[in-house]
């Protein structure tokens, strides 16, 4: 005979087992390579997610009610920093009504911190121009030994805010330096052979990779930062493309793949999608397999042997 309680028992046993235990700190990023980071140095005491997705572009977030909700209740939230996300998270964090993780509040971190910053500007910065880069190249994350100095930061913000788990903190960004190191070994001998090769992309978002493996940026299918490029620019690069041999061209899924196929067709060149951001392609779900990724799609579209025009 089945007794009611015990159904009830069982029914009770499996919604606990149903629910994920509950993290130590919740924490909020605006990129999916920071939660990335974020979920390696926290390990089990932390839940992180970005309220950017990685096919989006991480310059021009919808502003909208649910990513406010998203982080009404999270203990951190980590800014890109170099005003990456300016255009959208001044108007996100004070909507969330969070006191917690408002700037210059214990639970807000600028990512951006200790790292070296390529590309700052000399002269004065049009706005108007529309150049989305005012305190240099924000896109510090497409070097693996930035997100490095990322793990470390994190590691001592989580320490500080909850000191019982410091010691596993430390450790985990320890782990996740070595690992970067290691798998850095890897990716830079795939690209040594490519080692000068000129590459051009849509966007100026890939400095950090390319000084990290020595390629050279010919030149961007957009001829300023969130400027789209006229008819006569894409013949003009194009032209300029054939004469130095650049052969390659890349392109982020949420900017126009159109422009960028049609730099290369003109210019006898493959253009190929990339994800510089965590989760922008199918299989790039953590900063390893962004990585990966985006080691192997190069390196073949400069050996020529895959990729091609879409
Ligand atoms: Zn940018």
């Amino acid at each position: 005979m089945k007794s009611p309680y015990r159904s009830m028992m069982i029914l009770l046993l499996a919604l606990l087992a149903a629910t994920p235990a509950l993290a130590d700190l919740k924490v909020a990023t605006s990129l999916t390579d920071l939660a990335s980071v974020a979920q390696f140095v926290g390990g089990k005491h932390v839940s992180a997610q970005s309220l950017c997705r990685g096919f989006e572009d991480p310059h021009f977030v919808p502003a909208k009610p649910s990513l406010m909700k998203a982080i009404q209740h999270a203990d951190v939230f980590v800014s890109t920093g170099l005003e990456l996300d300016s255009g959208w998270l001044p108007l996100v964090l004070p909507g969330s009504r969070n006191p917690k993780i408002q700037q210059g509040a214990k639970g807000f971190v600028d990512a951006s911190e200790g790292v070296t910053v390529l590309e700052k500007p000399t002269g004065t910065v049009n706005r108007a121009e529309g150049d989305v880069h005012p305190l240099g190249n924000p896109h510090y994350y497409a070097d693996p030994k930035n997100l490095e100095v990322v793990a470390n930061h994190l590691a001592d913000v989580f320490s500080e805010l909850d000191p019982a788990n410091a010691a596993d903190y430390a450790a985990n960004a320890k782990a996740f330096g070595e690992r970067m190191e290691g798998s850095l070994v890897k990716w830079e001998q795939a690209m040594a052979p490519y080692n000068g090769a000129p590459v051009v992309t849509y966007h100026k978002n890939f400095v950090y990779f390319a000084d990290r493996f020595g390629l050279k940026l010919f030149g961007t299918v957009e001829p300023k930062p969130g400027i789209p490029p006229s008819p006569r620019y894409i013949s003009d690069l194009a032209e300029a493309m054939k004469k130095a041999g650049a052969k390659v061209v890349l392109y982020q899924p949420y900017y126009d793949a159109d422009a960028s196929n049609q730099v290369a067709k003109l210019a006898g060149a493959t253009a190929i999608e990339i994800a510089t951001e965590a989760g922008g392609v199918p299989g790039t779900d953590d900063v390893f397999s962004k990585f990966d990724t985006l080691v192997s799609s190069i390196a073949g579209a400069l050996s020529g042997k895959s990729g091609g025009a879409r």
